[in-house]
């Protein structure tokens, strides 16, 4: 990653020191806190927060629980959000946070006590103007609810602003649940119209957690054909296209996504999540975990266009065999940043003090994530050698350095 910014920085004409001063994060806080779990044990967990640049505003990004969390992914992922927020056009730094720790593992009373023990190691390094998370993998709206009621003990103040992605019920916002997905939606319906892809086309999503499902659903509601998808546990592919409602049904049972394919449906096939990357399909959409594609299966891949509905799900040498096979890659901080589009407008609904609609917050996101796309497609109209990628790297460096020029 610190190539393509090398390289955008040098390809703008930009000084090197906006280069330099991307390399680092500002600020990594890192810190070891004791859980007395259910039967009375104590064990000791590891976390992070990491605010790589405030350029734009105060940082802004989730927080993670995976047992592959570790300080340097959680680096990486701020440095991401630093991107992606610019791209989005918000007021916002980025930075990222995460626990490792399996959270499957552990009771819902405990999850709750990490929660609140994580803020408590750093309510004084977070707040509506400086540093504001949100959830990412395996954390949820509930998470949030504990960490905001924490953080407003702690401090003595009613700042809800301070974590967005909360319950509607706890001062959320509605359709902040699937803003990520209605975001990467809104950007493939651009996509679709740029490349005249047809609505026929094979999809395939891998990951049916927040992003997968809810990409999933909307896609599926909207008439278009999703062929595979997976969960942690393995995925499903059926060529005529898969009845999404069903395979929601089934996991809001506590069932995995294979349990569709012995419902009365002869011709889905069980695959692995690696044998989903390489199916056989027009659209792949990984929706899960980082460096899925990767230089051992990168050739593999059969899709003629990725949309990274993950965070940095495709390795550098990946890219560049995707680029050279000709596959079009539209990148993570363009297509999942409605995620966080739905918590800046969430942010904004708790500063005001006003209410929004779920119609006004679709409205509102479709209109930051087609500003998005545009930016993103014009760099590569006046560019044509450049990747989506790079184009996307392009616009965002532009607003970032155009911000940064005034701090050194
Ligand atoms: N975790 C999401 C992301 O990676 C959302 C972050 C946020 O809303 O702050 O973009």
């Amino acid at each position: 990653m610190a190539d393509i910014i090398e390289k955008t920085v040098s390809d703008l004409r930009l000084e090197k020191r906006f280069a330099e001063r991307l390399e680092h994060p500002e600020r990594v806080i890192e810190f070891t806190f004791p859980l007395k779990r259910d039967d009375g044990a104590t064990i000791f967990l590891m976390g992070w927060r990491s605010q790589y640049n405030s350029a734009l505003g105060p940082y802004k990004g989730g927080i993670r629980y995976h047992p592959a969390v570790n300080r340097d992914e959680v680096i990486l992922l701020s440095k991401l959000m630093t991107f992606k927020n610019s791209l989005a056009g918000i007021p916002y730094g980025g930075s990222k946070g995460g626990i490792a720790f399996n959270p499957k593992e552990f009771s819902r009373a405990e999850l709750e006590r990490i929660s609140r023990q994580y803020v408590r190691e750093l309510y004084r390094f977070i707040g509506p103007d400086v540093d504001i998370p949100a959830p990412d993998v395996n954390t949820t709206a509930e998470m949030m609810a504990w960490m905001v009621d924490e953080y407003n003990i702690l401090t003595g103040k009613k700042e809800y602003a301070t974590f967005t992605g909360k319950p509607v019920e706890f001062n959320g916002l509605k359709g902040r649940d699937e803003a990520t997905g209605r975001g990467a939606y809104f950007v493939m319906l651009e996509a679709f119209a740029r490349h005249k892809i047809p609505k026929s086309a094979k999809i395939a999503i891998q990951g049916f957690g927040n992003v997968g499902m809810n990409l999933a659903r909307i896609l599926y509601e909207n008439g278009y054909m999703v062929v595979a998808v997976s969960d942690s546990k393995g995925g499903i592919y059926c060529k005529d296209g898969i009845n999404v409602s069903k395979v929601m049904a089934l996991k809001s049972e506590g069932k995995g996504v294979q349990d569709y394919a012995t419902n009365e449906n002869a011709n889905v096939k069980l695959i692995t999540n690696e044998g989903l990357i390489e199916s056989e399909c027009d659209v792949l959409v990984p929706a899960a975990l980082d460096n899925q594609i990767r230089k051992d299966n990168a050739a593999k891949v059969k899709a003629k266009y990725i949309f990274e509905a993950a965070n940095n799900p495709t390795t550098a040498e990946a890219d560049a065999i995707l680029n050279e096979r000709g596959v079009v890659v539209y990148p993570d901080i363009l297509v999942n940043c409605g995620g966080v589009s739905g918590s800046y407008i969430e942010w904004v609904q708790n500063r005001e003090g006003r209410i929004y609609t779920y119609e006004q917050v679709v409205k509102e996101l479709e209109g930051v994530m087609k500003r998005a796309f545009s930016l993103v497609a014009s760099e590569k109209d006046k560019d044509n050698k450049i990747s989506y990628r790079e184009a996307a790297y392009r616009a965002s460096i532009r607003r970032l350095a155009a911000a940064m020029q005034y701090q050194f």
